[in-house]
Order: structure tokens, then sequence, then C-alpha cells
């Protein structure tokens, strides 16, 4: 379990790191926290020519909250640096207790948001809860900049939009919005460090009790994470009830293709997508807080 040899190079800017890899071309990779890709180079499931480091761009690491816009979250934050933002929290807790869900602590102090997306599993936990609450992202790459919405940013497992010449992932933003509730839930064979079965997140717009928006963003169960649009209407412009709620999850069963695999068959997963769901939304409805 030796790493295979690799040239190193660490740019001092976006747009130096950018040319650099224009200049190695594919077989070059970007290297943020490195607990996906070095351990995927000693299991001898990838051997790029040459890694470039993202560290000295310390400008993505930042989180702030940009009034009229929303929350930026640099590509480079650490999901212990998301979890423990006080911005995050105070704008959306969600986000926070969703990356204390990631891995351990040790994969939090180094894995980064931005490593989390462009890997791409189906079972990664940031993903769900960014797509229910409507983030985008942004990438720079040699011809300039450009946003997608998140929900279209994956193409397949361990596939993604970015361009595989020079392109770097900066910046997700999460909108001002007026949801009033949100939440992310996984279900994991251990308490910690354990990939997501399934992982659900919703974010609801509640007027009274009835629920006037709804997003369901399921992990896990797709070849990428999926909206469940079917069943936000079924329970759109109702008044919330445990009965509603079980309805909800059931159509949400109908928006999956679960495969079945050593952590769950793909029925198991089908109906920790119906109990997941329901309880998801009862959470984001109930608890108060986006
Ligand atoms: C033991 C263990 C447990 C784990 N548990 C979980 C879990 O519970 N949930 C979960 O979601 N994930 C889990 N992971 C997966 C992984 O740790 C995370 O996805 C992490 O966020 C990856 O981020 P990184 O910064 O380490 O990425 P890296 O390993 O540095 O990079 C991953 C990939 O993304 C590319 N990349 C990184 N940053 C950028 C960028 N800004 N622009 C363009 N390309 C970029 C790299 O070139 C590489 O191809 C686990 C991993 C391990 C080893």
């Amino acid at each position: 379990m030796y790493l295979p040899d690799f040239d190193y190079y660490a740019p001092e800017s976006l747009a130096e790191a950018t040319a650099l890899l224009v200049e190695l071309g594919p077989a070059a990779k970007p290297l943020a926290g490195g607990t996906d890709i070095l351990v995927k180079m000693k299991n001898g499931l990838a051997s790029p020519s040459a890694l470039v480091s993202l560290k000295n761009l310390t400008e993505l690491r930042d989180i702030r909250w940009e009034p009229g816009r929303g929350l930026v979250i640099g590509a480079l934050a650490t999901h212990n640096q998301i979890r423990d933002s006080e911005v995050v929290q105070q704008h959306f807790l969600s986000i926070s207790q969703a990356a204390h869900q990631l891995a351990n602590n040790q994969i939090r102090n180094r894995g980064t948001i931005g490593g989390n997306l462009v890997n791409a599993i189906p079972s990664a936990d940031l993903p769900p809860i960014l797509i229910a609450l409507g983030a985008s992202v942004t990438m720079v790459g040699p011809d300039g900049a450009r946003t997608v919405p998140l929900e279209s940013f994956f193409t397949g497992p361990s596939c993604c939009v970015i361009e595989p010449e020079g392109e770097i992932l900066t910046e997700i933003v999460i909108p001002e919005q007026d949801t009033t509730g949100s939440t992310y839930i996984k279900f994991g064979l251990r308490k910690s460090g354990a990939l997501a079965v399934v992982g659900v997140a919703t974010a609801v717009t509640m007027d009274g009790d009835v629920i006037r928006k709804a997003r369901i963003c399921l992990g896990a169960v797709y070849k990428v994470p999926v909206l469940a649009e079917e069943a936000a209407k079924v329970i759109e412009g109702k008044t919330w009830s445990d009965e509603l709620l079980e309805q909800a999850g059931r159509t949400a069963v109908g928006c999956c293709l679960p495969i079945s695999d050593i952590r769950g068959s793909d029925e198991y997963r089908r109906d920790l997508v119906r109990v997941f769901t329901r309880r998801a939304l009862k959470r984001a409805i109930t608890q108060g807080h986006v």
C-alpha cells in the first residue's frame, strides 16, 4: 500500500493552478484534503501523473454571509470548519449538522466540501442537504468562471460536470430563502465513520400548519443524489399530518433506484427511504430552524 510516484506542485494562486492543470493535462489532479484521492492512489484505483495542491489558495477556505446572495462556502473549507462555523450555524444549522455526520474526526479535519462534491459518490453526505437548500457551485477554468445549480452538477457515480483540464471548484452558494425548516438524516452501519446506506435531506417552507413548499433530496439510492419531486408534490399546499408524511415517504420510494451491496439490499434501502423521508420531513416541519 505505497503511493505510486507522482509529481507535486503547490501553486500560489488560482490562475497559476488552472494554468498548471491545463499545461499538465487530464492526468494531473487537484489535491484538496487528500482523504479520497490519496486512498485511491494507495489502493491502485487512481494513478495521476501529478497532484496540484490547492493548499495555498487560502481565499477558498472562507465561509461568509453575503446579504442578497446567501451563504458562501469556499471549496477548501473542511467539514469540521463548516460544522463549527458560527455563520453556518446561524443561517443553515442543518448544513453544520450534516457536516458533523460525515466520516470521523480525522477525515473531517482534512476533507473539504469541494472534494466531497467533485468526488461525486452517490452516498456523499453534503450533496443532499445542499441540493435541498437550492445550492449552486462555481467553477473556474482557463475559459473563466461558470456557475451551475448543484442538482445538475452530478452526472453519474464518481462523475460530475467539472472539466478535467484545468477547472477548479471554487465556491458553493446557498441562497437566501424563506425556508422555515431543513434537516439531513443518514442511516449508516456504524454511528461514526460509515458511509450512508441512505441519506435524506428535506427543506420546507411552512405557513402555519400548511406546507407551502418542500424539497426532498435522496442520497445513496440512485446514481446521483436525486430530488424526489413527486413526493414533494404530494404534500405541498396541504396541512401536515403523520399520514400525509407517510404518503410522501411511500411516493419517495418511487423516485429512487437503489443498488444492493454489502451495506444493504435494494429492498432494505427502499424501506429506509420511506421511513427516513417521513422522519426528515417531520423534523424539518417541527424543529423550528433551518
Ligand atoms: C475512512 C473514510 C470515511 C469517509 N466517510 C465519508 C462519509 O461518511 N461521508 C462522505 O460524504 N464522504 C466520506 N468519505 C469520503 C471523503 O473523505 C470526502 O468525500 C471528502 O470530503 C473528500 O474531500 P478531500 O478534500 O479530502 O478530497 P481529495 O481527496 O483531495 O479530492 C477528491 C477528488 O476531488 C478533486 N478535487 C478536490 N477538490 C477540488 C476542487 N476544489 N476543484 C476540483 N477538483 C477537486 C480531486 O482532484 C479528487 O479527484 C470518507 C473517506 C474515508 C477515507
